[in-house]
């Protein structure tokens, strides 16, 4: 797959813009000018929502009433034009056919995503490696996100039992059924989640030793279980922590283990990036994972994503920046840069540059 052009009306701070892209596409302009801005168009063509956490609205240009973004692709060989119009709602087309919605998008359009943001897959608390992971499922597994709805519904019963139970002790009886149903349930998102973990591996390894020149060795660690799962056992275990959190969760009135407690350690040489890693190392983790996300999302589904980098650059020492800019092929690739030596060292590729929601040539 790869993304020919992009067309914006309306869109942020671009009244209306004309782009067309190369196989690896350097972004680059001074601060506030629209480089975020114009890889978040091309990002919502995968049917997400703006992974900058904005709402529809905001992105509709100020004073106008709608945006309207057209995106020309080629997919096994295809011409296709998808579009997109922000108004109230979302509408959606694809060679100009209507779709119920713009998720539709997301079987035609892969993309990986870095921004700064992200950065709090490693410094913030667990949320958000478990995001990263049951993310990535969901795009793989058509069944994933229904496990997780499940999951979830009979975690609101726990909880709600559990209130019930400090004021009716003896509703405990109860409770039994719930630690079973969550222990279905939960095992198969954690199992799915090591089987997920263990192919992810090697491709983050691999990647974020070429980014370090194999100075540095990068692992993950699931915190519930350690090693090749086995369903049954796993959810045995799980039993067992529900079972034994019992006096804990009633007190707290609230589940206190399962898979929506548990965590994804990144080590750097064995010592806990979140803890001990350098600004520069956190990114480079962050930066592994994404690309290995989209090589494995290859060899999974055959479809290459595309990868938007935005903003990766500062912190990185020359190395790493050269790393990034000349050896990942495996991809289209959209870099956002605000530093001119950047684009110097860039040996191929397209420079865009961008002032005040222009583009220059
Ligand atoms: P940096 O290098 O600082 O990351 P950038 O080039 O990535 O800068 P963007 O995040 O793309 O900058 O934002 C450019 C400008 O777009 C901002 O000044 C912002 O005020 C403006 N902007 C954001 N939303 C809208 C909107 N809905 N309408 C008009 N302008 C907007
Ligand atoms: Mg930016």
């Amino acid at each position: 797959m790869k993304i020919k052009s992009i067309h914006l009306e309306n869109f942020r701070n671009f009244e209306s813009i004309d782009v067309s892209f190369d196989d690896i596409n350097i972004i680059w302009g001074e601060n506030a000018q629209g480089k975020t801005n114009l890889i978040e168009a091309i990002y919502l063509f995968t049917g997400a929502k703006s992974f900058r956490g904005a709402k529809d609205k905001e992105l509709i240009r100020f004073g106008c009433e709608k945006s309207s973004l057209r995106l020309e692709f080629l997919s096994d060989i295809r011409e296709q034009s998808a579009e997109i119009i922000i108004k109230d709602k979302r509408s959606v087309s694809l060679n100009g056919v209507k779709k119920k919605n713009s998720a539709e998008l997301s079987n035609e359009i892969k993309a990986v995503v870095f921004s700064p943001v992200h950065l709090s897959m490693v410094k913030d608390g667990p949320r958000e490696r478990r995001r990263f992971v049951d993310g990535a499922l969901c795009q793989l597994k058509a069944n994933y996100r229904k496990l997780l709805k499940e999951y979830s519904r009979g975690l609101d019963q726990r909880n709600a039992l559990l209130k019930d139970i400090y004021r009716h002790p003896e509703l405990e009886a109860m409770l039994y059924i719930w630690n079973q149903n969550l222990a279905a349930t939960g095992a198969k998102i954690i199992y799915q989640r090591l089987k997920y973990l263990e192919a992810l591996t090697p491709y983050v390894k691999n990647i974020f030793s070429g980014i370090s020149s194999n100075r540095e060795e990068l692992d993950l660690k699931y915190s519930f279980y350690d090693g090749i799962p086995d369903l049954r056992e796993l959810e045995k275990k799980l039993l067992k922590e529900y079972e034994n959190s019992y006096s804990n969760d009633v007190l707290n009135r609230t589940t206190s283990v399962g898979p929506h407690r548990d965590d994804i350690e990144i080590l750097i040489n064995g010592k806990s990036a979140r803890i001990y890693g350098s600004q520069g190392q956190q990114r480079s983790c962050v930066l592994a994972l994404k690309l290995a996300e989209a090589a494995l999302l290859e060899e999974m589904t055959g479809v290459k994503p595309i990868a938007l980098l935005d903003d990766v650059m500062s912190e990185l020492d020359e190395t790493r920046q050269d790393y990034i800019l000349n050896n990942i092929k495996s991809s289209q690739l959209f870099v956002t840069c605000c530093d001119k030596e950047t684009i110097l060292r860039l040996k191929e590729g397209k420079t865009i540059r961008i002032e005040n929601g222009e583009v220059i040539n």
